[in-house]
């Protein structure tokens, strides 16, 4: 039986991002930190530190910064200097630049695989102490918090239990919890990509008749491409050679970076917008995809996860009361209310709108997109979503 202060389940990006986030205070005020995984990275296959890619936004680098480990994540982040958003088989493009939005960068590319490294490098196993691999089997509330059941059958008591388990929580579910689930009956094809051209730092989102297409720019001259698929067109990419892949991929992304010479491994991921229905409890927080899980392409589900476990470290430091105190973590939800209201509509209409083969709405992603590039305020207000730097209360 262990007694501790908080309880974070699941060391993924989100989890792990917590508790770098609570680690100064925790030092400072005599926290006892327990962070739990059944997977540590670099131990062959850990679910959110895969064969995957982040773009972080702006917002999420300045909030990396404040946590003291940008420095180590950016030796190998790739810089999005520029983004070309395109329609194929339409002639209109909206192009968004640093440059113009004045700053270093819209946002950065770094293999998941780097950032839990840094993560996991950052954490001080004297204030986070981890049980890895462990596995939560059961969680109930008690009186002062929550009892947790190990697979190895240890118990730990905790005043906070961060939920932070993924999408597919079955704690959640354990909770009655339940969830807002909307399927987009499409899956994510994920692969490095090199073309023959260097990416020079630019990203390309490109509105294919089989779903949005996206290829961010990457260490060695490789590109990461996310390309959704209506699910049951997935089994077929996946048995197609290396030369049929490229060139389907070819047709559909056109020539910008010269000829698509090499793919890498091709991993799909079913897509479905999840949201819970609550996210806090009395001594309970649910966060990451177990909260919200959003569509991968408009690249904003990290990095609102990001600024709620900014909000959430914030607020706890701030707080006198007791850890698990209902009203400091109702503060913490109505911070952040806002923020995921906006960011999910905006990446569901974004994927919803760019999905679509209706001629009539084809159209007018095609008179957008022209109004995109034509109307500076609405481009700015674009960019400034993309950057995560659109909402009140995000790093300006
Ligand atoms: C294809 C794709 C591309 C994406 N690209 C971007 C992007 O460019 N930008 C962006 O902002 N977002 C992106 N996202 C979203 C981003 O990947 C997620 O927001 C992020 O992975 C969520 O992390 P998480 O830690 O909440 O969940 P997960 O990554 O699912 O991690 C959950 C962790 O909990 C552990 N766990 C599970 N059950 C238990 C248990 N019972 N006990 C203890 N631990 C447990 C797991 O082992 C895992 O480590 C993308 C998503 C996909 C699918």
């Amino acid at each position: 039986m262990l007694r501790v202060d908080v309880a974070i389940i699941g060391g993924g990006l989100v989890g792990a991002s917590l508790a770098l986030a609570l680690q100064g205070e925790a030092r400072k005020r005599g926290w006892r930190v327990v962070l739990i995984e059944p997977f540590a990275p670099g131990d062959g296959y850990q679910p959110s530190y895969d064969a995957r890619s982040t773009a972080l936004s702006y917002g999420s680098r300045l909030i990396y910064e404040g946590l003291g480990l940008w420095p180590a994540i950016a030796q190998q982040a790739t810089a999005i200097e520029r983004i070309h958003v395109s329609d194929r088989g339409r002639f209109a493009a909206a192009r968004l630049s640093a440059e113009q939005e004045g700053v270093p960068a819209l946002g950065y590319v770094v293999e998941n695989a780097w950032l839990g490294h840094c993560l996991w490098q950052a954490l001080d196993p004297e204030v986070i102490q981890w049980r890895c691999p462990a596995q939560v089997e059961r969680m109930e509330p008690t009186t002062e918090g929550y009892r947790l059941t190990l697979d190895d059958e240890t118990l730990i008591d905790c005043s906070l239990a961060i939920l932070a388990d993924g999408g597919r929580s079955s704690l959640r579910e354990q909770l009655g919890i339940s969830v807002n689930q909307r399927p987009y009956d499409q899956t994510a094809l994920i692969a490095n990509i090199t073309p023959e051209r260097d990416h020079a730092g630019e990203a390309f989102e490109r509105f294919t008749e089989s779903g949005p297409l996206a290829l961010l720019p990457l260490s060695e001259k490789r590109c990461a491409l996310v390309w959704t698929h209506p699910s049951r067109d997935v089994e077929r990419l996946l048995k197609l050679d290396e030369r049929a892949f490229l060139a389907e991929l070819q047709q559909a992304f056109g020539y910008r970076l010269g000829a698509l010479k090499q793919v890498g491994a091709r991993v799909p991921y079913p897509l479905v917008l999840i949201e819970a229905a609550e996210q806090i409890r009395a001594n309970l927080v649910v966060l990451g995809n177990a909260a919200h899980s959003l569509h991968p392409i408009a690249g904003q589900g990290f990095n609102l996860s990001l600024r709620d476990v900014r909000a959430l470290a914030d607020t706890l430091s701030a707080s006198a009361a007791p850890l698990g105190d209902l009203a400091t973590l109702q503060r913490y939800a109505g911070i952040q209310a806002g923020d995921q209201t906006r960011t999910v509509a905006f990446s569901d209409q974004v994927t919803r709108l760019f999905s679509t083969d209706q001629p009539l709405l084809a159209a007018g992603r095609n008179l957008g997109l022209l109004g995109l590039e034509l109307l500076p305020p609405a481009k700015r207000w674009f960019a400034r979503q993309a950057m995560g730097m659109g909402t009140r209360g995000s790093p300006q």
